[in-house]
């Protein structure tokens, strides 16, 4: 089926975050001077302002930090309705939000805080792959 919801539009700032994204890959912004990883791409480091930022191959690991079931949406994401978005605790750092796949949003109580998750990328458009988020072991402990 035809991705029909909105596609991200690639600034020169996040262009590599797509690049790799199309290649299979999850990279994430760096900071060269504190070493910090942060969600979403700048230009200066919300850490310690430094502007040497770095683009990292990052596992596409990751935990639930918190998630809702999204009973409501417009466009595209309507014929998906119920789903389950997420903030995702990123293994590198910081923490990044997303729509999280192999999850049954009728069963929310089947979720866990903490849950481990692997990032896995669709095919949006030949250049846009859009980075989605799946539970890959169920339990935090
Ligand atoms: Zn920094």
């Amino acid at each position: 089926m035809a991705y029909n919801k909105p596609l991200p539009k690639p600034s020169p700032l996040t262009q590599p975050f797509w690049d790799g994204a199309k290649a299979g890959k999850f990279l994430l912004p760096r900071c060269e001077d504190c070493n910090r990883v942060h969600w979403y791409p700048r230009h200066i480091c919300p850490f310690c302002h430094s502007m040497s930022i770095q683009w990292i191959e990052a596992s596409g690991e990751g935990r639930i930090h918190t998630y809702a079931v999204q009973f409501r949406a417009f466009g595209g994401w309507a014929e998906d309705t119920p789903f389950v978005t997420a903030y995702i605790d990123l293994a590198e750092g910081d923490r990044m939000a997303t729509v999280l796949r192999g999850v049954d949003a009728s069963r929310p109580e089947s979720i866990s805080i903490g849950a481990k998750v692997k990032v896995e990328f669709e095919a949006a458009s030949d250049d846009i792959h859009i980075p989605f988020f799946r539970v890959v072991e169920e339990s935090a402990s």
